[in-house]
């Protein structure tokens, strides 16, 4: 089935499908943003904190304010997704500084005034922003934070202290003599009562070090995302009353403490609101850290000659598994793309006046997130750990070449990894999940399995669908029904929760993909699209096969038919490849990776210095 050549505006409507419907012009900020600088792509551990902050001053200054961007979900979106592909440290870092400090401020201080020097040292760059949260001596930290604040009466402030070591944070605020201010979580205690956990504003240190206070351990090394991380202590830090994230709490002048909230957990989930921040506009990098992996990818398979005995100096991309790894990874990265474009209006949605929460207080079971949102919190569980996988098979089909720093496709794969356990754990994100769905109401018997692939973009979310609901129905019967909460139930039960969870976050992002291709208003793009669509399908349909041929959901004859539809489909993208291409690559001076040169081996040589012996 040959795939006609899209129309030029087919050419426009990809292009704004990959960018998320974010507006030229900022694009066009955001691209001198980031290509102006030329520091190294990994820094000297030694020199990392100025170049951070280099790097975080010329997005302030090249971009709107933070406050402007966090009503722009589709711009901040974007703002994440062109730093993971330039510096995934850097994105790291917007991640602390806009998406969680400057977006828990902008969401739960009632008074911007009252925090108005803060505001100001934040945005234009001056100063670099941390979330604090994590304390590193327990497991499930987030469920039971130690730290402290204090009211005190007599000057209505807080003092904010670290009560024993095991309660100590941790984030990339190693860096001394650099303006930092973060946003830590403490729990509350006004006269002696514990009123839940609330963010407190507080300046870490300026040009000359630490505030008086605050202690910061020795640099923390993570090569798979260099950063400088260290631990952080309070003693007794005094903090003003409008440094109180407090929302719609407050404590009277009589010192009585009053929350219209009314639990300790709905304010717990409050306070992580930024949670559906982050997990609107992480998608967004993770697929676009997939797209451009797919990029490097295909350059690589097309440009390099095999020596193979067979087709000798036939190019790597002439080969099935080289075919498979490159269109599966396009197909695998356009699937994301649309699971992050649901999420960013998923998130965008949250932001409507009146939005309610779409997590139900009760899911904090292994983790504070899917309260949070559950289709939020499934989607960064998804896309993150979908885009890793992609990663790891582009790296592993380049050779030496994958694992070179130079051509970024290990950063990628760092990052891609290191969110799989920061900015809410993915595999307590799907426990959660899981025995949500298995909560639900639901009748017991579940959809009978589609008949034989007829490849087309709706049967792997219809068979997905399936499988969903009989995971579901098989652990509802395993934990005895709706209502269990004990460890004893769920323990045994833990991997197929975590299973049930994976597969319910990946059924919504099938499901997004399909509504995405039905929408293509251009027939040839709808169709090139369709044909990728597909292809994903199968392929996570193979990646499930055990999952669903233990659970009956396909037949073993079933699984047998896919791979000749691979191929096909496979036979019909290749020519369309320079097109998607095109799409999903980013520019050359953002990525700065030899790998993505029209002449790999050129490129890598030109970037070297070389030695010369002999004397002459
Ligand atoms: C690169 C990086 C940067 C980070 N930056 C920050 C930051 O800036 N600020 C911040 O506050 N935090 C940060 N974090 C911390 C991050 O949020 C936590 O690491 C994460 O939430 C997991 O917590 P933990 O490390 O305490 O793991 P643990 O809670 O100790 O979990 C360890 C393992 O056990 C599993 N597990 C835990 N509990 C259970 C259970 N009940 N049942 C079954 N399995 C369980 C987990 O899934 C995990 O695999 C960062 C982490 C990374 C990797």
């Amino acid at each position: 089935m040959p795939l006609a050549p899209a129309t030029p505006t087919g050419h426009d409507e990809l292009a704004e499908l990959v960018h998320g419907r974010c507006d030229a012009p900022f694009l066009d900020q955001l691209r001198s943003a980031l290509s102006a600088d030329d520091a190294s792509i990994t820094p000297d551990p030694a020199g990392r904190g100025d170049h951070v902050r280099r790097r975080l001053h010329g997005l302030a200054v090249g971009l709107p304010t933070a406050r402007e961007l966090l009503r722009t979900p589709e711009r901040l979106a974007a703002l994440h997704a062109w730093t993971a592909v330039a510096e995934p440290a850097l994105c790291m870092t917007a991640v602390n500084h806009y998406l969680l400090c400057l977006g828990s401020m902008a969401q739960l201080a009632p008074d911007h005034e009252a925090l108005k020097d803060q505001f100001t040292a934040l945005e234009s760059g001056r100063a670099k922003g941390a979330y604090l949260i994590t304390e590193v001596g327990r497991a499930n930290s987030h469920l039971a934070t130690r730290t402290l604040a204090e009211f005190d009466p007599d000057t209505r402030e807080f003092v904010l202290h670290t009560p024993d070591p095991g309660a100590a944070k941790f984030s990339g605020v190693g860096a001394l003599g650099l303006p930092q201010t973060a946003v830590a979580l403490a729990r509350l205690v006004v006269a002696g009562t514990d009123h839940g956990v609330f963010g407190f504003v507080v300046d870490l240190g300026d040009e000359h070090g630490l505030l008086p206070g605050v202690e910061v351990s020795s640099v923390l090394e993570l090569g798979a995302l260099p950063l400088d991380y260290a631990q952080v202590r309070f003693h007794h830090v005094r903090l003003p009353f409008e440094r109180w994230l407090r929302d719609s709490a407050g404590i009277r002048d009589d010192g009585a403490f009053h929350d219209p909230l009314g639990s300790t957990d709905l304010r717990l989930r409050r306070t992580l609101c930024v949670g559906q921040t982050l997990w609107g506009a992480l998608p967004a990098a993770a697929a676009a850290l997939a797209r451009q992996s797919a990029v490097l990818a295909l350059r690589y398979a097309r440009g390099r000659r095999s020596q193979g005995r067979l087709a000798p100096g036939a190019p790597l991309l002439t080969y099935r598994t080289q075919q498979y790894a490159v269109l599966g990874a396009f197909a695998d990265a356009f699937a994301l793309t649309c699971a992050a474009d649901r999420a960013r209006a998923a998130w965008a949605a949250c932001l409507a006046p009146g939005a309610e929460g779409d997590g139900g207080a009760d899911g904090m079971a292994f983790g504070p997130w899917a309260a949070v949102s559950r289709p939020l919190a499934g989607y960064k569980a998804h896309t993150v750990r979908a885009a890793a996988r992609i990663v790891a098979d582009c790296r592993s089909h380049c050779g030496f070449s994958g694992h070179l720093d130079v051509n970024r496709l290990a950063a990628y794969q760092g990052f891609l990894d290191a969110f799989d356990t920061a900015g809410g754990d993915s595999r307590l994100i799907f426990f959660d999940l899981g025995r949500a769905r298995c909560e639900e109401a639901e009748p017991d018997h579940p959809d009978a399995p589609p008949a034989d692939p007829e490849p087309g973009p709706g049967w792997w979310p219809a068979v997905a669908r399936a499988h969903e609901r009989r995971l579901a129905a098989l652990l509802r019967r395993r934990a005895g029904g709706p209502g269990h909460d004990d460890l004893g139930t769920w323990n045994p039960l833990l991997a197929q929760a975590g299973e049930l969870g994976e597969v319910h976050a990946a059924r919504l992002a099938a499901d997004d993909v399909r509504d995405t291709v039905a929408a293509v208003r251009d027939p040839a793009l709808r169709d090139l699209l369709g044909a990728l669509a597909t292809l994903h399908g199968l392929r996570d349909a193979q990646r499930w096969a055990g999952s669903l041929l233990t659970a009956g959901t396909l037949q073993p004859q079933q699984v047998r038919a896919l791979p000749p539809h691979v191929d096909r489909l496979c036979d019909a993208l290749l020519p369309r490849l320079p097109l998607l291409e095109q799409a999903f690559a980013y520019p050359q001076r953002i990525v700065r990776a030899p790998l993505g040169a029209a002449d790999y081996n050129h490129a890598l040589a030109d970037s070297l210095s070389w030695s010369h012996g002999g004397r002459t």
